[in-house]
């Protein structure tokens, strides 16, 4: 069974300059991108950044017309503390395949931001509180998405060890677990997190958690930013999974789910 990777960014994204065709020239069967919403997001000076849904829209033809693909319509919706009714609004005009929720921001500064990036940081302990306590907040105000994104990003640059981690928010991370569980939000293995960043061994903790919760829809996305990392360490990433006797991921459209067997997984490329 085909499988396509449900983490995409191209230039219509604000921290993207993949190019579509890029994609398009591997010739996927289906495949779909998941621009970044953010709204006034500190990285870009404030600015709401909306991608041009419209575009994908008008892209879609085109790959099917001369790519013989299917390009799905996906989002990856950015929630910051009040926010939820005006992203709803965004949203509300577009059937997308598939949402994915995550969170970057606090409107003063991104979860990945360094000293060398925001003079406003907090020390890292604040920013991580605010984090996974916003995370909580973003999977009450959004039980209608598919996928929570990278559930790690707030940890990624900061130098507590996972077993911490761990130790200070297991707790919370359950919660927004059970929230997820409760309204089938699928659970992401983020490449990016597990590869680029080290994060390895708090989805090794997150996973048998998740599933041990009742939670039994596992998603593989790449968070590319370019073409280089489409399904990035998929393969590595479906053994993880079955290593926990995680058998099946999930593929997404039209918000509905769909089934895989891991056993039975190709990766087109
Ligand atoms: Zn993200
Ligand atoms: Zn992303």
């Amino acid at each position: 069974m085909l499988f396509y990777d449900q983490h995409c960014h191209t230039q219509l994204s604000f921290d993207s300059e993949a190019s579509p065709w890029d994609y398009a020239a591997l010739n996927l069967s289906v495949l779909t991108f998941t621009e970044h919403l953010d709204l006034d997001n500190p990285v870009t000076g404030g600015q709401d950044d909306i991608p041009n849904f419209n575009q994908t829209i008008t892209w879609q033809e085109t790959f099917v017309k001369d790519y013989n693909s299917r390009l799905l319509l996906g989002v990856e919706v950015g929630y910051a503390p009040g926010q939820a009714d005006r992203l709803h609004e965004v949203m509300a005009p577009y059937d997308f395949d598939l949402k994915l929720l995550s969170c970057h921001h606090n409107l003063r500064y991104d979860y990945m931001d360094t000293a060398a990036d925001s003079n406003q940081l907090d020390e890292p302990t604040v920013m991580m509180d605010q984090y996974v306590a916003q995370l909580l907040e973003a999977v009450e105000a959004f039980p209608d998405v598919q996928i929570l994104a990278h559930f790690d990003y707030g940890f990624r640059v900061h130098a507590l060890s996972d077993e911490d981690v761990i130790e200070r928010y297991g707790q919370q991370l359950t919660e927004v677990f059970k929230r997820c569980i409760a309204n089938e939000i699928a659970f992401e293995l983020n490449s990016k997190s597990i590869i680029n960043y080290g994060k390895l061994n708090l989805y090794r903790w997150a996973i048998p958690l998740y599933k041990s919760l009742g939670g039994h829809l596992f998603t593989l996305g790449s968070d590319a930013h370019k073409v280089e990392d489409y399904q990035m360490a998929f393969a590595q990433m479906k053994d993880l999974l079955l290593e926990f006797g995680v058998e099946e991921v999930v593929l997404y459209e039209a918000q509905q789910a769909h089934k895989v067997a891991l056993k039975e997984l190709q990766f087109e490329s």
